[in-house]
């Protein structure tokens, strides 16, 4: 059945039962159908034949979840923009997506306010693009990573597959943006199972009296986040399945899961059950998954990723290209349904990385991995990407934004850590002229200008002046020795 088709089937179903909570707003299922289906009718007015995609700049309100299934009920995929998200990088999506319109919550609200049943005749198909999600590009421009009906589809039928899902009676968890596609999982978790999205705002993550207020509320039965978030929940001493007593189970991905935290967790939450999963946004949210016992930590530190999902195949490549010997380490590849088209209008992009695999696609990660006997690890990255809580960036998208600041002549950005963790980043940085004010005036006074053309997270804690930077052998700056520079 269609994706859409099992949502309607809730809409009709259960019409009042609650579809999203999002701080103090809810959306039922039968307005959410309403709803889309108003917007859906509009869209189709205002953009007539051209199957463009629709951009929403909004966070987590009602009308994001209104937008999505209006654009795809119209055959248009859509392209979240997270509020966060400052207005010269919105028009860079905008212009790079060729979105036909830009929403916001506030006219869909009034654009979606009434109308006749709408009549979904030309409806995202499984080869058409779904949703369009943007990603740190390497050179500062962000790329458009596309992922189709039928890329969805394979992961949602992993996930039923391999967990029981209880019609009409789980609570998602959502904590990840919706530009993030950690909040796909539980965006269509719910809406095919007839379950609830109890989304936290960044202002309810960001307040830890709020945030644990609402967690004691949300009644929430499943849980994804990037272990950071995890992490951070666990400073709280009560975080734990007193304050969660309906949590079933928890979903890791995005980055590395300690043992240590899984252990904590696995402490604290002793009726639920803890998943590692692994995956990119290019393979559609996650493609690995392992259940984390206490045995398993006893057996395995670091912890595996787990096992590919039915229908995908992980390949470990050397150098050559090749298959390298079982156990061997080299590049993660995932070949299957589960893998993106490529990158919106970015055929050079694509090239680098995708590639045809039979009657499907096969994306190289840039992850070094190994895998023992059909159990797969991941070793960290083989490029200047990085996880910082949680959000993928290239060290190279915040280079490339800093160059392009009139004051600065070249810039070199690196991970600060703290233990194996990525704490923060620090910016090595050349000036042109001559330092404006102490290091601390400069420093704020780039940060602010910064944070016009990347979103907050992207802007480096640390600002460090040089007057040139030490050399390699290659003639580029020599990021071993400003790494040493950071003790
Ligand atoms: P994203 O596209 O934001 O989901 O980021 C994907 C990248 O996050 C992967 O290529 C890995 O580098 C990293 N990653 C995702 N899941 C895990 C995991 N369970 N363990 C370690 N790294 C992970």
């Amino acid at each position: 059945m269609h994706l859409l088709d099992q949502i309607a089937h809730w809409v009709r179903a259960t019409p009042d039962r609650v579809a999203q909570i999002s701080n103090d707003r809810t959306i039922t299922y039968g307005e959410l159908g309403t709803r889309s289906d108003a917007l859906a009718a509009w869209l189709d007015r205002e953009l007539g034949d051209r199957r463009v995609p629709v951009a929403i700049h909004g966070h987590k309100e009602p009308e994001m979840l209104v937008t999505f299934l209006a654009a795809v009920k119209t055959g248009r995929p859509y392209v979240p923009i997270d509020i966060s998200t400052p207005q010269a990088r919105v028009e860079r999506v905008v212009e790079i997506s060729e979105a036909g319109v830009l929403l916001t919550p506030e006219n869909v609200a009034a654009l979606s306010a009434g109308g006749a049943a709408y009549e979904a005749a030309r409806k995202v198909g499984e080869g058409d693009p779904f949703y369009i999600l943007f990603t740190s590009g390497s050179t500062g421009e962000p790329k458009g990573v596309v992922i189709t009906l039928a890329n969805l589809n394979h992961y949602l039928a992993w996930m039923r597959g391999a967990h029981d899902f209880t019609l009409g009676a789980e609570v998602f968890l959502n904590h990840a943006p919706f530009t993030f596609d950690l909040s796909v999982h539980d965006i269509y978790l719910a809406l095919s199972t007839g379950g609830t999205i109890f989304s936290l705002t960044k202002d309810v993550a960001a307040d830890f009296r709020i945030l644990f207020e609402a967690l004691r509320k949300c009644g929430a039965t499943q849980w994804m986040s990037t272990p950071s978030f995890a992490q951070m929940c666990m400073i709280e001493r009560g975080f734990s399945q007193q304050m969660l007593p309906t949590m079933r189970r928890f979903f890791f991905c995005g980055e590395t899961l300690a043992p240590e935290t899984a252990s904590q967790m696995l402490e604290r939450f002793p009726d639920a059950e803890i998943f590692n999963t692994y995956g990119p946004t290019e393979a559609t949210v996650a493609v690995t998954s392992v259940r984390v016992t206490r045995e398993l930590i006893g057996e395995c530190n670091p912890l595996p990723i787990g096992h590919v999902m039915p229908g995908t195949e992980i390949i470990i490549r050397g150098e050559n290209g090749q298959a390298v010997a079982p156990g061997e380490r080299g590049e993660i590849v995932i070949a299957g349904p589960n893998v993106s088209p490529g990158y919106l209008r970015r055929p050079d992009l694509t090239e680098k990385v995708f590639a045809a695999h039979g009657s499907t696609r096969l994306y190289r990660t840039g992850d070094w991995g190994r895998d023992r006997g059909g159990m797969v690890f991941c070793e960290g990255r083989m490029d200047n990407q990085i996880k910082l809580h949680g959000h993928r960036i290239e060290l190279g998208d915040m280079e490339s934004n800093l160059r392009a600041l009139d004051e600065i002549a070249d810039a070199v950005v690196l991970p600060v850590k703290k233990g194996d963790r990525i704490d923060s980043v620090a910016a090595f940085v050349v000036l042109r002229g001559a330092k404006q004010g102490s290091d601390f005036e400069q420093a704020a006074k780039l940060k602010t200008k910064l944070g016009e053309r990347v979103p907050p997270y992207m802007v480096p804690r640390k600002f460090i002046f040089l007057e040139s930077f030490p050399m390699n052998t290659n003639g580029k700056a020599d990021r071993k020795a400003l790494a040493a520079q950071l003790g």
